[in-house]
């Protein structure tokens, strides 16, 4: 049995419909961290009849979502947010133990730089998910699969249309200045809650070479929104990188080595 990773993002949207073209027995999953758009039930059920499967939605039972993980006083750590530990990397876990063995589990990296080392990366820390990444094996970008989703007539989840590169929580714990500048426009109530809750924590999303800073003093012109990558949560989130290339992506790149050569 192979496990899919969708996330409601364009990558893993396409890298489920080609692991169901490649493989037997393809389980598609989605971890729900209750912080998403509303938009992503239409999304899900786009995607599930592109598919003609269903795609099994997984939630944390301790947290309903991030403002809930936030609440007990922990936003970020040296290791990663710690919304990610508990609403998505814990509910993995658990899915892995309840079912003890698949064939391979398949990961939405698409073709870029970055993202082929991230697959790296998280292959060698963790082998014994046996990872596939469609899209790196076929060259495929962000932009292809935004493509991809467009040629099969769906409609790209509204969070890319209001100008994220991403469809990560709304009030991501990762974004930069620009990013929370945008959501304090785009949903006020969101920016509230969490300025809300990092006063009650002392703890804040944003820091700067002067230390914290926090939502409700955050300067509406600082950061730019469009300059600030954020990836994926469900990629970047589950591994510990190194932002620098290695020689074995560059190599992947330039098609001398296969991603499914990395040890
Ligand atoms: S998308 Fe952002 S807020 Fe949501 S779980 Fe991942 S790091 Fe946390």
């Amino acid at each position: 049995m192979i496990i899919a990773w969708f996330s409601c993002g364009a990558t893993s949207s396409v890298a489920c419909k080609i692991a169901l073209s490649l493989y037997e027995d393809v389980e598609i999953y989605y971890i729900d961290t209750g912080t998403t758009h509303d938009d992503n039930a239409r999304f899900i059920s786009d995607c599930e009849k592109w598919y003609g499967q269903k795609i099994i939605q997984l939630k944390s039972e301790k947290y309903s979502c991030v403002s809930d993980v936030l609440r007990k006083g922990f936003i970020n750590s040296p290791h990663g947010a710690a919304c990610t530990l508990e609403l998505k990397k814990k509910v993995r876990y658990a899915l892995e133990d309840e079912l003890k063995e698949w064939d391979g589990q398949v990961w939405g990296f698409d073709f870029a730089p970055k993202e082929i080392n991230r697959a790296i990366r998280f292959k060698q820390q963790h082998p014994h998910t046996k990872p596939l990444f469609p899209l790196i094996e076929k060259g495929i970008t962000k932009s292809d699969a935004l493509g991809m989703l467009w040629k099969a007539g769906i409609e790209i989840p509204i969070m890319y249309k209001m100008g994220y590169n991403n469809n990560n929580c709304i009030g991501c714990v990762k974004g930069g200045m620009g990013y929370w500048n945008k959501i304090r426009v785009d949903f006020p109530d969101k920016f509230n809650e969490v300025a809300a809750i990092e006063r009650e924590i002392g703890a804040t999303c944003l820091k700067d070479e002067h230390g914290k800073i926090y939502l409700d003093e955050l300067d509406p012109n600082r950061g730019d929104p469009v300059q600030e990558i954020i990836p994926d949560c469900s990629l970047v989130c589950q591994i510990e990188f190194q932002e620098i290339l290695d020689k074995q992506a560059l190599m992947v790149l330039s098609g001398k080595l296969s991603i499914k050569d990395i040890k």
